[in-house]
């Protein structure tokens, strides 16, 4: 049996709608009948619905950036789990470092937007990782314990069976430094270690674990090569057909 890979595009706050518009038809086309790994595009709010139909219908999956705590209510500007889903959103980025560094997600909120996300049945990408500053001063592997053990605590294999984990280091992302396939790898068997630790050896064995920062077409094939690398969240290259594509293309 092939292997699973599950590739995530994260547009951050990118492109018009026109352009929006004109990169979907493009990974259409490339895409085709792909039937490699499976894909998933991060568009801005505004672009979730026009996504979510350009996609209809293909292998590619529309999730969004974020969600709020809440459910509904007096929170102007917030997005509810319920709006995402009533518009046909299927999966959602919890914790991007952006989110908690920019945005002041806590740890806290992180892991009450994980709940609410695996409540109303959204498929979550829980993103985790380290600073510059954290690594220089070993601390690594304490910071993924602490966002590991906050968010997943409480919560049974069976609730989070869908649920993908994306390592990101910090320092990588959209610096055009990556970590080595051999770096990624190291911190890549520890998560899945821990997370057996948690929540069983046979539940950490299947979830996914995607690598974030800086990944682009050719460092791609190296880095999914690594036994538990099993997909990637690409920024700035999944802003361009070619490449995401090509990305998508090289998981196998
Ligand atoms: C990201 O935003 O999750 C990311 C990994 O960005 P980039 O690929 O641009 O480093």
């Amino acid at each position: 049996m092939s292997r699973r890979y599950v590739i995530g595009g994260n547009w951050k706050m990118n492109l018009t709608l026109p352009e929006a518009q004109e990169l979907g038809s493009g990974l259409r086309n490339r895409l085709g009948s792909h039937r490699g790994a499976e894909a998933i595009v991060y568009p801005s709010f505004p672009y979730l619905q026009t996504m979510v139909k350009r996609f209809d219908d293909s292998r590619v999956a529309v999730g969004a950036q974020d969600l709020h705590t809440e459910q509904s209510g007096a929170y102007t500007s917030g997005v509810s789990v319920q709006m995402l889903t009533s518009i046909g959103v299927t999966h959602v980025l919890i914790g991007h470092s952006e989110r908690r560094a920019v945005f002041g997600d806590s740890d806290e909120i992180v892991a009450q937007k994980l709940s609410v996300a695996l409540a109303n049945g959204l498929i979550p990408t829980l993103c985790i990782g380290e600073t510059r500053e954290e690594r220089h001063s070993n601390e690594t592997f304490s910071v993924l314990e602490r966002q590991l053990n906050s968010a997943l605590r409480g919560h049974t294999p069976q609730a989070l069976s869908k649920l993908i984990l994306a390592y990101e280091p910090v320092w990588a992302i959209g610096t055009g430094l990556t970590a080595s396939p051999a770096q990624a790898q190291e911190v890549h068997a520890w998560v899945r270690g821990y997370v057996g630790s948690l929540l069983g050896s046979s539940f950490a064995s299947q979830v996914p674990i995607q690598y974030g920062g800086s990944v682009k077409p050719a460092n791609a094939a190296g880095l999914l090569s690594q036994p538990d690398i099993d997909g990637a969240l690409v920024g700035g290259a999944s802003l361009k057909a070619p490449s995401f594509a090509d990305i998508i293309k090289s998981a196998h």
